[in-house]
């Protein structure tokens, strides 16, 4: 390990997935950016982070769409010895009884300010390990309950062996999500009370220690969306641990619920924005859940156009984005309309390019691209397709549209061919255009070459979403449902404009409509400078607030420090 990294005393950030560069394929969606935006502010800042994930070999998965508007899943491997060096410790966990070899690979994340950081990918795919064994960290969210329970194993106890084996001193450990919480059980054990020790009535379990080292953010506003095994499965997979009276203290009575378990072994607990903290207080009433809200790396996510008028005219940006904040008085407005028209025109080389289609660079283009599933509802804007042909009708727009559905998201898949279905529908009327394989790259393009920024998740389900800040830094106006970050970010009529009021039973398609044809629309065509003025607006009080710099130095003010 090199000394840089282990000099100095980190935080271990744990991650069951994570966007490190666009073709490194471990990751399936908004966790992984967001830990990797993580990583790329740290970088910047100094903020002596390690990151721990898994190698997912098999990568996530390449999306291709049929004739039929189908997603058929393609393999996306990778080849971690081109992009990282491997590990020269190996640890062992104990998995049904068996002794399974941990190996792996450190990737060196380069900031472009010359920061760096240490990534752990554990890998079990070694010649120690039986066939089925070395699989273990290959299927970024692949296979059954069981392999998942083994992952996390790996992640967790795996992983903090590893850090240990490599010589890191952990000052802090960070569960992005639930997956890493069985990391807190290593945790119990490594600092448990020699039995001698012990005073009347005392276990040998030193919790308020484990409390002391973990925080732990949430991600998920509904209880379904939490991993949760069976104590049988459990205990035939991890063995006797630790013992099974404490595991259900702190995990759960009927089944291990591993956000509980992370809940009771972090002293710091936060969710993803202000709405999402409040919604997780009533999801898991008696735990103290502070917000920090989400944010996206300011240069990772920023068009060039868009960086040389921010080097510029502010200066500095890139390490202090609050800089933004100025944009609306120090940036001249052409100069923004004319970076945003060569991000528009890109975006639009990109579309032809792969999918032959022509968008107009005149016409008001809006953007919408996520994972597809059920509570992000792609479909909304289709709800009512001869209101559509009618705003269109009145003032043009086109629609470019993106996004990946789990391999077993059936409701996700029967998004994707709805959507296809619905695009030939209006071709006479509202040309859009599906792009496949959604991606870093692609989501880049996208951000900064629509004119808006599509959001229509259902309340109160979205806990942040990050894409909308990513158009923020490239002055893409967001039009979203009243939930996650927008509750916070939206200034009607100066950041974008909000959908419905945010309750769960709103009628957000009319509401949708109706912004779309009185307001958006109309602004876009008939008083441009009012339109570059949202433009700057979003600039100057989204960009300069929902970054991860501003995120990052909350999580080392308030939790990594306390
Ligand atoms: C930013 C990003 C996401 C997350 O976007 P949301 O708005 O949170 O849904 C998902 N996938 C990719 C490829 C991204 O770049």
């Amino acid at each position: 390990m090199p000394r840089e990294f282990i000099l100095t005393e980190r935080i271990a950030y744990f991650s069951m997935e994570i966007a490190l560069r666009p073709d490194i394929p471990t990751y399936s969606g908004g966790l992984g950016v967001l830990a990797g935006d993580t990583l790329r502010s740290a970088a910047d800042l100094d903020i002596p982070l390690v990151a721990v994930s898994l190698s997912s070999r098999a990568g996530y998965f390449r999306q291709r769409i049929d004739e039929a508007g189908r997603q058929h899943e393609e393999p996306a491997p990778w080849d971690p010895a081109r992009w990282a060096r491997p590990l020269q410790a190996r640890v062992a966990v104990t998995i049904e009884g068996r002794v399974v070899w941990v190996g792996g690979w450190l990737y060196i994340l380069e900031g472009h300010m010359g920061g760096r950081q240490p990534v752990i990918l554990l890998d079990t795919d070694l010649a120690e390990n039986s066939e089925a064994d070395r699989h273990l960290t290959h299927y970024l969210y692949g296979g059954d309950e069981s392999y998942r329970l083994k992952q996390e194993i790996v992640l967790g106890i795996g992983g903090v062996r590893m850090l240990h084996a490599l010589g890191f001193r952990i000052r802090q450990y960070h569960l992005n999500e639930g997956h890493a919480a069985l990391l807190s059980l290593e945790l119990l054990n490594l600092f448990a009370r020699p039995s001698e020790d012990l005073r009347p009535g005392e276990g040998p379990y030193d919790i308020p220690r484990v409390r002391e080292m973990c925080n732990f953010t949430t991600h998920t506003p509904v209880e379904a969306g939490h991993d949760k095994f069976p104590y049988g499965q459990v205990q035939a997979i991890l063995g006797d641990f630790i013992d099974l009276p404490t595991l259900k203290q702190l995990a759960g009575e009927n089944e291990l619920n591993m956000t509980r378990l992370a809940l009771n072994t972090s002293e710091y607990v936060n969710g993803v924005a202000k709405r999402h903290a409040e919604t997780s207080r009533h999801l898991f009433p008696g735990y103290r859940v502070l917000a920090i809200t989400n944010g996206v790396h300011p240069y990772a996510w920023t068009h060039p156009a868009f960086v040389k008028l921010y080097d510029e005219h502010l200066p500095g940006w890139c390490h202090e984005p609050e800089l933004l904040v100025r944009a609306d008085c120090c940036i001249p407005a052409e100069s923004v309309w004319q970076a945003h028209l060569q991000a528009k025109r890109e975006l639009i080389e990109l579309v032809k390019a792969q999918s032959g289609k022509s968008l107009d660079p005149e016409v008001c283009l809006l953007g919408f691209a996520r994972r597809m599933t059920a509570y992000k509802r792609p479909e909304l804007l289709f709800s009512d397709l001869s209101r559509l042909k009618a705003i269109a009708g009145q003032r043009p727009f086109q629609i470019v549209l993106a996004g990946k559905a789990h391999p077993r998201d059936q409701e996700g898949k029967r998004a994707i061919e709805a959507i296809h279905a619905h695009i030939r529908e209006l071709a006479d009327s509202v040309p859009a255009v599906f792009l496949p394989n959604y991606d870093m790259e692609s989501a880049a393009a996208m951000v900064s070459g629509v004119d808006v920024w599509l959001n229509t998740p259902q309340p109160p389900l979205e806990a942040s979403g990050t894409s909308g800040m990513k158009a923020a830094f490239n002055g893409v106006p967001h039009l979203s449902v009243l939930d996650g970050w927008w509750a916070e970010g939206r200034i009607e009529g100066v950041t974008g404009w909000g959908i419905g009021n945010g309750d769960a039973d709103g009628n957000d398609a009319a509401s949708l409509y109706e912004k779309l044809e009185q307001v958006v629309l109309p602004l876009y065509y008939d008083n441009r400078p009012g339109w570059i003025a949202v433009m700057l607006g979003a600039i100057a009080k989204s960009a300069s607030i929902f970054n991860s710099h501003r995120m990052m130095r909350r999580y080392a003010s308030d939790a990594y420090v306390r």
